[in-house]
């Protein structure tokens, strides 16, 4: 694998001043020396979140010396948000398999054979129980999440997640929903509801995107970020790494997200965890890493299992600290794959600019970590868990008067 990253681009030098500080850099020539990361982590600091980014702006941070990116994700991360503070969230499956989409890397897909069985919405009770255990485990986020295409004609079932959200809401934590896509009616309804956030993830670039979902396009993902947004709820979306994407498809993903009208308040960076069944489930290597892989082992030059190595450390850290770069007040959630790194390349990706973790059993029907294991790793780390947050900042919004509109399609 040392070999693989090798073959990447040549960069331009660091030239890296033990005395740098931004603002020595802002009114210094020397800036012209630094790498990108430097450089837009200084603008980004100087000038605060912008959602003009190019996407060679993007690609350059990106590609920066990885520990040049993380120092300056560090140092962005540090000038926004207090770095000591981790947010622990707890992601429930409140209504598991059975979904009629084809996202390749999802076991909870109808049409992939994983031995994953349908459940029906989880009743009241046995949800509420969860937030609350999980609110004594430390989490001060609940999300539910329900493997649905979307929310239209399951009004009972909708009717009955407004019930969830109020209540979790009303334990004091902040409440987050994945649903599939949602209309603008239904998004102002969980907002009355109390809901923090709406999560829907973009998943990968739009260029990317039609190898891993034909069901829905990106278009539509962007409309119910559209109408989560409009309905003044806070937006959380991110993408996974690991589909087989190229590095271009990654720094396409954060583009996207970069240069929306208003930035994500959560950003979820996730790391593919292949699921037997699914068409992703041997998919742990980049097309270009797969061929030199090939290439290198018809040469005797690495083991077979080489093919297996899954999303790197250094790739979570890219696009950690490039997401923290570009959207810097955004929470940036070390999501899936967690369970992979161990907890000094945890430390990395916080140092790079993430501050929230899922915490809990199963990250909807995939492994997490072990709660033990991560009460240590803040303990260890001197993290602190941080506390929920009601200051929503979104599009300040008029519910009522939308619902109003909304009921006659023009709000
Ligand atoms: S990711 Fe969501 S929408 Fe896609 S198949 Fe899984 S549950 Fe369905």
């Amino acid at each position: 694998m040392l070999m693989i990253r090798s073959l990447r681009p040549r960069l331009r030098p660091l030239i890296f001043n033990s005395s740098f500080s931004y603002s020595s850099l802002s009114s210094s020539p020397s800036s012209s020396s630094s790498s990108a990361a430097a450089v837009q982590a200084e603008r980004t600091i100087r000038e605060g979140p912008r959602n003009d980014w190019s996407r060679d702006e993007i690609k350059s941070v990106y590609d920066s010396p990885v520990l040049d990116l993380l120092f300056h994700g560090a140092q962005v991360h540090r000038h926004a948000h207090n770095f000591r503070e981790v947010q622990q969230c707890t992601l429930l499956s409140v209504k598991t398999g059975g979904c009629s989409e084809d996202c390749s890397y999802c076991p909870q897909s109808s049409r992939y054979d994983t031995g994953l069985k349908a459940q029906k919405l989880m009743n009241k009770d046995a949800v509420l129980q969860a937030a609350e255990k999980a609110k004594e485990a430390g989490s001060t986020r609940f999300c539910m999440g329900a493997a649905w295409r979307d929310t239209v004609g399951r009004k009972t079932n909708f009717n009955q997640i407004l019930e969830y959200v109020k209540e979790i809401r009303g334990m004091g934590m902040e409440v987050c929903c994945t649903l599939g896509m949602i209309e603008k009616q239904q998004a102002v309804e969980l907002k009355k509801a109390g809901l923090t956030a709406y999560n829907h993830n973009l998943d990968t670039s739009r260029e990317y995107y039609p190898n891993i979902i034909t069901t829905r396009s990106y278009d539509e993902r962007l409309e119910t970020l559209q109408f989560v947004r409009e309905a003044g709820i806070n937006v959380c979306s991110g993408g996974i790494i690991g589909l087989g994407e190229a590095e271009e498809d990654r720094v396409g993903l954060l583009h996207t997200l970069a240069t929306l009208p208003t930035h994500p308040e959560s950003v979820p960076i996730n790391a593919l965890v292949a699921v037997k069944g699914t068409p992703l489930e041997d998919q742990k290597l980049t097309p270009t890493a797969r061929v030199v892989s090939q290439f290198l082992h018809q040469r005797h030059l690495i083991a077979a299992s080489s093919f297996l190595q899954p999303v790197e450390i250094w790739e979570m850290i890219r696009m950690i600290a490039t997401a923290r770069i570009v959207m810097p007040k955004a929470m940036v959630r070390l999501s899936a794959g967690r369970v992979r790194f161990n907890m000094s390349e945890q430390a990395l990706c916080f140092l790079a600019g993430a501050n929230s973790i899922f915490t809990g059993e199963k990250l909807l029907t995939t492994p997490n970590n072990d709660f033990d294991a991560d009460q240590l790793m803040f303990k260890v780390l001197g993290l602190t868990p941080k506390a929920p947050s009601f200051d929503e900042t979104s599009t300040p919004f008029e519910a009522e008067r939308c619902e109003e509109a909304t009921a006659s399609s023009s709000c």
